[in-house]
């Protein structure tokens, strides 16, 4: 059996991992546009003043233990050495007496209704954070007997359960940067099967998984590495202009042979491109596909010179803190970490970033880096290796407003059959991330029934 899986992101190399699991005689060929595998989870060569050459990640992402099968994937690859497990950390420590007090604090006369399903979470109790995780939990379980599903999280959280203090300094950071949809219009069920599957196996699932160095060399060319010993057929700079109806896909103008299946492991509005060009009718799929509403994430990498960061740096070896300060009403993650080559860096992230909006969110970023980096340091940030990365549609949104589920996830059909789709966006209630993507290229392979 022939099969072409276009796209070398996370989820094509699930796919072709899963495949080549199921039979080693599938002839597997994997077209990648860029020069190497990774998509979103890429990185660049970076040349820094002292003329040095530090491989950094387009953006700065996130393991959680809950990755399970991400995690697995790396394990399967002989990656998982290079991985550590860190405990994680929510910066509640610049919060005083009251503050932090309301910010853990339970309605007693709700705590019977879940009393059960709380007892077997006490035991691991250890931090703010997870108490706070759990407080979340058992809210939104209310929330659900309360049936208020389908509204905005802005809405109920302000009505039912939490003060502004709690919204300001924890909701709107969270579900920013888990879902990557503005605060005001995440959808509230999206966000209950994302807690949980964070909480599912506490304390493991909200542990940090962080790569001694970039995401590239710690995942994805292990994963590649492993792929290739198993036969599969990387074609990179290889940009897949349409698909042929008997299945022959053309890339560099020339056509390749046809195959039995096809995979679009690319994000949506992609797949959308490839399906116009191939001409082939909109089917329900491609109409989604091109019609999801994506937000774009901001990242600028900062090199710290390591006299700057002191004593903070000494906290990572212990555990991960992730950082959110708001400024101008937007959040902005600040995550500190030495590489083993030394180097300090700190990343900003700003997500949830709309079109609209992105060239004023820039200006902020640029005043908040530099207002941090003085108060923080006394060093200014142009005297200081830096770079903006604008991931533009880093993810697909996940709003209220879209009330019905198939307006979200394309799913792993495309209505053409022998054709088939993954990608972050696939997957049924996972938001875009890395586990979305590799959940996803194991659903599409299993529409692959012939297997001996
Ligand atoms: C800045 C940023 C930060 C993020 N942070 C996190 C995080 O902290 N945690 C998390 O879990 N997730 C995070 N994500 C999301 C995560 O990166 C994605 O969900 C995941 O990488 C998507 O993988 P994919 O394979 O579905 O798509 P992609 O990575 O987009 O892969 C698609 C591949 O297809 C290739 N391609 C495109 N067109 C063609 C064509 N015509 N022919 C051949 N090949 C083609 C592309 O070059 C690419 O390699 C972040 C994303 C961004 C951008």
């Amino acid at each position: 059996m022939k099969i072409a899986i276009i796209g070398a992101g996370i989820s094509g190399l699930s796919i072709a991992k899963r495949l080549s699991e199921k039979n080693k005689d599938f002839v597997i060929d994997v077209y990648e546009a860029a020069a190497k595998s990774g998509g979103r989870i890429s990185s660049f060569d970076w040349r820094l003043q002292n003329k040095s050459i530090f491989s950094c990640d387009n953006g700065q992402h996130f393991t959680i233990g809950a990755y399970t099968d991400f995690i697995d994937l790396l394990n399967k690859c002989d990656a998982l050495k290079y991985w550590s497990r860190h405990s994680f950390e929510w910066n509640l420590q610049r919060l005083q007496g009251d503050e932090l007090q309301e910010l853990l604090r339970f309605k007693i006369k709700y705590l019977a209704l879940f009393k059960k399903k709380l007892v077997p979470y006490i035991k691991f109790i250890k931090s703010p954070t997870k108490l706070f995780f759990l407080k979340f939990y058992f809210s939104l379980f209310l929330l659900k007997k309360k049936h208020f599903n389908g509204h905005s999280l802005n809405h109920l959280y302000k009505n039912v359960f939490f003060s502004n203090t709690t919204i300001n300094l924890f909701w709107k950071a969270f579900v920013e940067n888990s879902m990557n949809t503005e605060f005001e219009n995440s959808d509230l069920s999206i966000l209950s099967f994302l807690v949980n599957e964070c909480i599912k196996d506490i304390p493991n699932s909200l542990e940090i998984l962080i790569p001694e160095a970039d995401y590239y060399s710690c995942a994805i060319k292990p994963i590649e590495r492993n792929l290739q010993q198993n036969g599969i057929n990387f074609h990179f700079n290889s940009l897949v202009e349409r698909i042929h109806p008997d299945k022959k896909i053309k890339c560099r103008g020339m056509l390749s042979h046809s195959y039995d299946s096809i995979f679009l492991a690319v994000p949506g509005h992609i797949a959308a491109k490839i399906w116009k060009k191939s001409g082939y009718p909109t089917t329900k799929e491609s109409f989604l596909w091109e019609n999801q509403k994506y937000r774009h994430i901001l990242n600028m990498w900062i090199v710290l010179p390591s006299v700057q960061v002191g004593n903070n740096s000494n906290k990572k070896e212990k555990s991960f803190l992730w950082n959110p300060v708001e400024f101008k009403g937007s959040f902005y993650v600040v995550v500190i970490q030495k590489k083993t080559n030394q180097l300090n860096m700190m990343s900003i992230i700003r997500s949830a970033c709309n079109s609209m909006t992105l060239g004023k969110e820039e200006e902020n970023l640029y005043e908040f880096a530099q207002k941090f980096l003085n108060k923080q340091y006394s060093v200014d940030l142009k005297h200081l290796d830096h770079k903006l990365i604008r991931a533009k549609r880093a993810t697909i949104a996940c709003t209220h407003d879209q009330r019905n589920r198939s307006a979200i996830w394309s799913g792993t059909r495309t209505g053409i059959k022998d054709i088939y789709k993954c990608s972050d966006e696939a997957s049924f209630n996972y938001p875009s991330t890395i586990e979305g993507a590799v959940k996803s290229g194991y659903f599409a392979a299993e529409n692959i029934k012939r297997f001996d």
